[in-house]
């Protein structure tokens, strides 16, 4: 978007030039221009730190994104609106330090908001973790409100104001923000008995109408709810609203002119949903989205004539030093917090192959859970697959990246069965390959991948899931269905994260409020010097891998630590399909588009020239091998301007040919003027007109419409 700041500067030229204009009211132009600033998920990413590699972060940081929304406001003044679609107040050391370390010392994302003058924020699940008090304690120091039309206190009234109204250029700009209820399970001990949290959608539909009726012009929805992907918690048993429902909230609700996403971290630059422009920046302050509207006054009211959206990536931009002095404190006492030495070891522990073959360093985690719940059975994921400690000190950094979650301790008791089910549904992570080789699906993150202590067992990942475990024993004994054990997991497990719904109803027989990185951290601390064979007991493993056979271990005594095996690196999710990028470019509804066509403004906007311009610079950003692109339209190329119409469709199939589209689809318009000429312009096409659907009356397929290419 850094490139077309021109048009929006001619526009507030012409709007100051009719200010001046004797046939208006004085001070009342008919035209104005709103920029819409957003972030979301910045997880206390407001220095460019990496606290758990303690090196500068080229690629992200709120102090980058400060140095963008500036540059915004000098080229745009008067006009931006800066917003945040929420998970601020945890994520990384430094808002673990605020939380519980000092928290008597002001919040340093309240600070550095309060620096880059925000607007409005709303809250996300992760506002949460830490308790309602130090979320209350962020809200009373920021200049900006919280937004959470949803949430309710349990005495029926609105927890968090719903909508806030600023105005810019004499237009009145609502912001309405909603949080997710999936909170509801994630954040039960913080929340029950003091919160509930809504459906987004009939509650935000209130709040927008409230806010229109207040006389707001422009209405903009925070949501901290992902697009529409499906929800992380069963919906049925739990009976909680869906996790992501922007894209419904889009469909559904009138009078939202831009929406934008949080919780899922994706990015979307910029989409259209029923008219509602739809974006999403790129988590932990790595990108900014920019919305540019375009207003007319009419009525005496303002309506959006036009509008648009991008990216700016927060790479390449200086920290901003206004916002670097408001969190220097924070920032130099989480430094020291995450570079103290905590313990040491002589080996190195790593957790590349964790899920792959047990290891060393993932049972040190189950076994600081399993003694500190006095279980007979502990589970844990292996959050990354980059921790390492030693060989030498081990410090909280690397302990925070070996366990980067919030979590606290729980038991419960679990029968045999519900343990088969449990293993079973966690080697999902897996998909079924003909020869048993670990494939990871895609689909499944990581940290839902348990891996548990206490009995022994192994995957044949030949076999589908739920027919994977090849024997599950406790110490060498098969498990029955009828027996029970105790068994130490996560809050976020316990309590329904990722779905593995045979627990529910478990009973609960310990719990802890303390973080279980905590005691990770306490138990460096306590003993010094970290050897592996304090914790580490081999008993479960692929078939196929390391030596692993599908006959029962026996392994009422510890099995001799793993023989070596090839590191099989596990990357993440995001990164797994890394072999080639396919960039699809398509355009539809073109309708004989050739000449620029002015919008309601009388710029002018479209035109083939134009459009040439936007696919070569898609198709310049996309470089091969690595990416390869792909021009296709939707159909609807010919009709609607008199110079396509005079020629029958003839010069815009000359473009499509000079842009070198690899196929169309038929549009209804494209039989506007009859077989014949529909078979004369596909001749002249190179590319192919794909008609699957498309059958004489008796149903034979039409020969001369092709169905693929
Ligand atoms: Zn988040
Ligand atoms: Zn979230």
């Amino acid at each position: 978007m850094r490139s077309r700041p021109p048009i929006l500067l001619a526009a507030t030229f012409a709007a100051a030039i009719l200010a001046g204009c004797a046939s208006l009211p004085a001070g009342a132009p008919a035209t104005a221009d709103v920029v819409i600033a957003a972030t979301t998920d910045v997880h206390g990413r407001l220095r460019a730190w990496d606290y758990y590699a303690n090196a500068a972060d080229p690629a992200r940081g709120l102090t980058r994104a400060a140095t963008i929304v500036d540059s915004l406001r000098t080229a745009h003044p008067g006009q931006v609106v800066l917003v945040d679609a929420g998970d601020l107040l945890q994520g990384n050391p430094m808002t673990y330090v605020a939380a519980r370390l000092a928290a008597d010392q002001p919040h340093p994302v309240a600070a550095a908001m309060n620096v880059m003058r925000y607007d409005a924020a709303a809250v996300g699940n992760h506002e949460f973790n830490y308790g309602l008090p130090l979320l209350e304690k962020a809200i009373g120091e920021a200049n900006f409100p919280f937004l959470a039309a949803n949430a309710y206190r349990v005495d029926g009234t609105r927890a968090y104001r719903a909508w806030h109204i600023v105005e810019r250029q004499g237009a009145r700009v609502a912001i309405v923000g909603a949080t997710n209820p999936g909170s509801m399970i994630w954040d039960r001990d913080n929340l029950s008995g003091r919160l509930v949290i809504r459906d987004i959608v009939p509650e935000v539909r209130t709040a927008v109408a409230e806010a229109r009726a207040a006389g707001a012009d422009v209405v903009v929805t925070v949501l901290h709810s992902g697009l529409d992907s499906p929800s992380s918690y069963d919906t049925v048993t739990t009976g909680l609203p869906s996790e992501n429902v922007s894209a419904r909230v889009a469909r559904e609700i009138p009078g939202i002119d831009v929406l934008v996403v949080g919780h899922s971290h994706q990015e979307v630059a910029d989409t259209t949903i029923n008219g509602v422009l739809v974006i999403q920046p790129k988590n932990w302050a790595t990108s900014v989205s920019v919305a540019h509207l375009a207003l007319v006054r009419s009525g005496g009211r303002w309506h959006v004539s036009a509008k648009r959206a991008g990216l700016v990536q927060a790479h390449g931009h200086a920290e901003h030093q206004g916002v670097v002095a408001a969190t220097a404190a924070m920032h130099d006492r989480t430094v020291a917090y995450v570079t103290a030495p905590i313990g040491t070891t002589a080996m190195q522990w790593r957790s590349d192959s964790a899920r792959l073959i047990d290891t060393p360093i993932v049972d040190f985690t189950l076994e600081v859970m399993r003694r500190a719940a006095n279980a007979e059975l502990a589970s844990t994921a292996a959050f990354s697959t980059d921790a390492s400690f030693g060989p030498g000190p081990i410090t909280v950094a690397q302990v925070a990246a070996l366990y980067p979650y919030e979590n606290t301790l729980r038991a419960i008791r679990i029968t045999g069965r519900q343990l088969r089910d449990y293993l079973e549904f966690s080697s999902r992570y897996y998909r079924q390959t003909p020869d048993g080789r670990p494939d990871p699906d895609p689909g499944v993150p990581g940290y839902n991948f348990d891996i548990v202590a206490g009995v022994e067992y192994a995957y044949d990942l030949s076999k589908p899931a739920g027919q994977r475990l090849t024997h599950l024993t406790r110490n060498g004994r098969p498990v029955a269905d009828g027996e029970t054990f105790t068994f130490a997991l996560n809050n976020y497990r316990q309590t329904g994260g990722g779905g593995y719904a045979m627990l529910s109803g478990a009973p609960v027989v310990y719990e802890s409020t303390d973080g279980i990185r905590e005691m990770l951290i306490e138990e460096v601390r306590n003993r010094g010097t970290l050897r592996p064979e304090m914790y580490f007991v081999r008993n479960w493993g692929i078939v196929g891998v390391g030596g692993v056979s599908s006959k029962p271990w026996p392994a009422a005594t510890p099995l001799p630590p793993a023989p070596a095996v090839p590191v099989v690196k596990d990357p993440a999710p995001a990164q797994r399909i890394t072999a080639r990028t396919l960039r699809i470019i398509s355009t539809n509804d073109f309708h004989g588009a050739l000449e620029p066509i002015p919008d309601l403004r009388g710029y002018l906007r479209g035109g083939a020239a134009a459009v040439a311009g936007v696919i070569d610079e898609a198709r310049r950003a996309c470089v091969p091998p690595a990416c390869q692109s792909l021009l296709l339209d939707g159909g609807d190329m010919f009709t609607g301007t008199p110079i396509s119409n005079f020629a029958h469709g003839r010069p815009v199939v000359d473009v499509y040919n000079t842009l070198d589209y690899a196929a169309a689809a038929l549009g209804n318009h494209e039989f506007d003027w009859g077989q014949d000429t529909l078979r004369a312009r596909m001749r002249q096409a190179r590319h192919a007109f794909l008609g699957a659907n498309v059958r004489y009356e008796d149903g034979t397929d039409v020969p001369w419409i092709r169905n693929d290419t």
